[in-house]
């Protein structure tokens, strides 16, 4: 049944109760990443520290959650252990569809277990055990166990950490459902903090859908269009991996912990050559047609009685340029091996796979010593860098403790700032240019997907810092409109405002044709003003003299031009994030 109010869960990990609130807001904020937020200003600490007992984590699905096809994702937002300041992370697998089916808007947990947790919510049921017993389970392993405690049809999501977020790294990441990830910044550790160990979110009530021919034949329409555009047939076929070759070409591939931006050993490493040599299947997000989620495997050998086991590891484009490409691990199969340890651990695979490529050229340089990485970290070599992720996830000293808390932070203490590939977080695989480099470092979650920088550098030659700036904010409005419904972003070329408004209209939210732009500018200021109101000072933020030192397939970096966007784009977030009272 439509409603206009948010229907809220409330768990209080300290008390051990819940309560189910109901909330306005639905023509203001829609939902997902609109509706974190409002949460967030309701439920969150300005003056505390993510670590505070009662710092929310917030869960929240959009409108057309379960309605149409690729709305399938949730919004995740904390005040991050990476940079004690406001963030959002996204997540599929069964998340959004389960919570959808146990009749929830969003889930909201605060306060603090006495000992390790899980929690299982649904429509008529809300439950903690006591899984201290758990502590230092991987993140696959806690999968089967909470499968087996809280059993469960094709409607139940499983939401877990691994050991790296129980020791507070801040980039643990929150595992779902075991192909999907809640990644980065450091969202497992918002969990870990509070001693939750996993979230079960039974969808165990129906929900109807409209009657009538209009909601159908719309579905129909979207679903045609979803499955038949050339874009879809990329993210089936070879998935995101598939980008490794073109961006090689475009010298845009980070390599070497961005020594270089292309390689010849780039296409060892391709969507094609892991489809020939890895691939073992697709799989997709719960009411996705699509199914970009490529599973390959990984062989091993039992030394006792010669007999093997497979293992399956999930890849995409991103995974491939960190723990491959950045570490210049060139075989398939050996950059599976790295992505299963770290899938154990519930790391961060970008995160995990930069500072490890950070790591390995400062010990090259003599900046850091055998003493501190314990094993001898070499481009190329897997088994030094499945040691290292272990370290990292359970530090064995104070330098994969730091390193644990961020590349940039271990290099202020050990040397080495200038070749951090950073930032504001870990960087993604996007060495376009000049426009990727000051969007991904002063962006609001620093993700590729705030905006498309990538996609204005390959695009333009010419250096207008106006229409770059003007690009920046716009896209990332357009798609916080996609992120408050909470739809995946691959979907965004089909679903434009009016099918939103038009998809809306067809369940029963009437009345927001022609609003969406109102809205993503609403929910971008407050995204801002909260992320500002937690000491986020844009003007402040430096790009690593790396950034400089590359070379695109436009040529050398533009100091001048990376500046002036630096700078315009720093005044740009200030003005959009200003308090309320100066909006006006
Ligand atoms: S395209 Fe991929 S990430 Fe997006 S909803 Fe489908 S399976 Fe999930």
């Amino acid at each position: 049944m439509i409603r206009d109010h948010f229907r809220i869960m409330v768990a209080n990990l300290t008390t051990g109760k819940t309560s189910i609130l109901d909330r306005p807001g639905r023509n203001e904020y829609l939902g997902g990443s609109g509706l974190a937020a409002m949460l967030f200003e309701e439920f969150g600490h300005m003056d505390r520290d993510w670590d505070d007992p009662e710092q929310p984590v917030i869960f929240a699905i959009g409108p057309l959650t379960g309605y149409f096809p690729l709305m399938s994702k949730t919004c995740c937002s904390f005040r991050s252990p990476y940079h004690n300041q406001y963030t959002e992370s996204y997540a599929g697998g069964k998340s959004a569809l389960s919570l959808r089916f146990a009749d929830l808007d969003a889930l909201v947990i605060v306060g603090k277990a006495k000992r390790l947790t899980a929690l299982c919510v649904g429509s008529r049921r809300v439950e903690t055990r006591d899984v201290e017993y758990m502590r230092g389970f991987d993140a696959l392993q806690t999968g089967r166990v909470l499968r087996k405690m809280f059993p469960g049809s094709g409607r139940r999501s499983i939401l877990r950490i691994g050991p790296a977020a129980e020791n507070l790294s801040a980039y643990a990441c929150i595992n779902v459902d075991t192909y999907r990830h809640f990644g980065r910044m450091g969202g497992g550790t918002a969990m870990g903090v509070k001693n939750l160990k996993a979230i079960c979110i039974l969808g165990d009530r129906g929900f109807a859908l409209p009657e009538g021919k209009a909601y159908s034949k719309l579905y129909k329409d979207i679903f045609k269009q979803l499955t038949t555009t050339e874009m879809m047939a990329k993210y089936h076929g070879l998935g995101t991996a598939v980008n490794i070759n073109p961006l090689n070409e475009l010298k845009s591939l980070p390599w070497k912990n961005m020594q270089q931006t292309s390689s010849p050993e780039a296409d060892n490493i391709s969507g094609e050559r892991f489809a020939d040599d890895t691939l073992l299947r697709n799989a997709a997000c719960a009411g996705c047609p699509v199914g970009c989620i490529h599973v390959g495997f990984v062989r091993e050998q039992f030394q006792t009685n010669n007999q093997y086991l497979y293992r399956q590891v999930g890849y995409d484009y991103e995974p491939i340029f960190a723990c491959g490409g950045m570490l210049e691990v060139t075989d398939t199969g050996e950059v599976l091996r790295i992505l299963d340890v770290i899938e154990k651990e519930g790391l961060d695979n970008m995160s995990s796979g930069v500072a490890m490529a950070w790591a390995t050229e400062a010990l090259e340089k003599g900046v850091i010593s055998e003493k501190e990485t314990v094993v001898k970290l070499t481009w190329g070599d897997t088994e030094s860098y499945m040691q290292a992720v272990e370290y990292i996830s359970r530090p064995p000293n104070d330098f994969y403790k730091l390193l644990a808390q961020g590349t940039l932070k271990c290099a202020e203490v050990y040397g080495g700032k200038d070749y951090a590939c950073v930032l504001g977080q870990e960087m993604a695989g996007y060495a376009t240019g000049e426009v990727f480099f000051v969007s991904e470092a002063l962006g609001f979650r620093h993700a590729h997907l705030d905006a498309g920088g990538y996609s204005w550098d390959q695009k333009h030659e010419d250096k207008d810092v106006k229409a770059a700036l003007d690009f920046l904010i716009d896209d990332a409005r357009d798609r916080i409109v996609l992120n408050c419904m909470v739809g995946c972003l691959f979907s965004r070329g089909v679903y434009n405002d009016d099918l939103l408004a038009e998809a809306l209209e067809s369940v029963g939210y009437t009345g927001l044709k022609g609003k969406m732009p109102e809205i993503g500018k609403r929910v971008q200021k407050m995204r801002w003003r909260l992320r500002l109101g937690m000491g986020y000072d844009p003007n402040k933020v430096k790009i690593p003299k790396r950034y400089s030192e590359v070379t695109t397939w436009k040529g050398p970096i533009d100091m001048d031009y990376m500046d002036a966007l630096r700078t315009g784009y720093a005044a740009r977030i200030m003005d959009l994030g200003a308090p309320i009272e100066d909006d006006e």
